[in-house]
């Protein structure tokens, strides 16, 4: 069994470091928030007192944490936790970030004898917690192989997508399309309510019909149609509405330098600005849908 250390014990970071520690491995875990650290360590794992202190004779290193910045300032600033790591220790990054970070700091790896994938994920907080996560991963196929039993103590799935920064670039294809699937959904639940229809009955009607997808299968947004989903727990929890407009604003980037064309996720962006100016920043993006419910 290794000794891992996990940094970023939120929404996702803290039950995939549980799945971790589950399979067996030695968890050294850091977090900024006091709270998010407790949880870990009340199931076995052991508080480092930073991160510097954390990856200190870790076989494997693992960061989930929210946006680019967070990652560069980790890895790279000042103190640059890449000057602590050891050459030749694996590390998986997790976090959903700029392509262009992604191999910034991979190349900064790279230059340090230090094994870097980008692993992005896909499947929610019940994934983390199930333990049934994607993984979709940007790296050298070796540095893929040697996280592949890693990864597979806390995901289904693992693909590989190409090299440094290929595991944002389909992460962000994906988010993109979630976001305008979830901002679609609510729109029609609205639509349907709206002429008297009953949510749950609707749901259940596009669950087995053409317009079935993710949120309507898994992530309902209408409260108390779905036990489990952020809705039916006042959106608490789940996917922020904040990073889902990290997400939407990463792939108007990644448009812009493509010269590609985005006009839904570009709408898809700006309904969720919208909603995020109105106060609505930290609730599960699956909120959404208080855009369009008639009150
Ligand atoms: P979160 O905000 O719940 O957790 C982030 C954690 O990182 C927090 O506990 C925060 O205190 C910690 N943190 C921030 N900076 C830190 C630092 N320098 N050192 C140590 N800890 C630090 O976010 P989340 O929902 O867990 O998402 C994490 C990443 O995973 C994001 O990039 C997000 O886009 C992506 N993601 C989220 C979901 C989801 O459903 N929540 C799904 C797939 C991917």
């Amino acid at each position: 069994m290794s000794r891992i250390a996990f940094i970023g014990l939120g929404n996702m970071g803290g039950p995939m470091a549980l799945n971790l520690l589950k399979a067996g491995h030695e968890l050294v875990v850091f977090d900024l928030a006091a709270s998010a650290l407790k949880l870990a360590c009340d199931a076995g794992a052991t508080a480092a007192a930073s991160a510097q202190e954390a990856v200190k004779d870790a076989d494997a290193v693992v960061t989930m944490l929210p946006a680019s910045r967070h990652v560069e300032g980790l890895y790279l600033g000042n103190p640059a936790l890449l000057d602590h790591i050891a050459s030749g220790t694996l590390v998986m990054e997790c976090s959903t970030i700029a392509p262009e970070s992604a191999r910034k700091v991979a190349e900064a790896a790279r230059a340090k004898g230090v094994r870097m994938i980008d692993a992005p994920v896909s499947g929610g907080t019940g994934g983390a917690v199930a333990g049934t996560l994607t993984f979709i991963v940007g790296g050298e196929t070796d540095d893929l192989e040697a996280a592949r039993p890693y990864l597979e103590k806390m995901g289904k799935s693992i693909f590989h997508a190409g090299a440094a920064g290929a595991g944002q670039v389909a992460k962000i294809c994906n988010n993109m399309l979630l976001g305008i699937l979830m901002a679609g959904t609510s729109e029609a639940l609205a639509l349907g309510a709206a002429n008297g229809l009953d949510p749950k009955v609707l749901s259940d009607i596009i669950a087995k019909s053409s317009g079935r997808n993710w949120a309507t299968e898994l992530y309902n947004p209408w409260p108390n149609v779905m036990e489990h989903a952020p809705a039916s727990k006042n959106y608490a929890g789940g996917f922020g509405v904040d990073l889902m407009l990290k997400d939407l604003g990463l792939a108007a980037e990644s448009a812009l330098n493509a010269r590609a064309s985005v006009p839904l996720g570009e709408l898809a962006r700006n309904l969720y600005s919208l909603h995020s100016a109105q106060g609505n920043g930290g609730l599960d993006f699956s909120s959404i849908l208080n855009l369009y419910k008639k009150r």
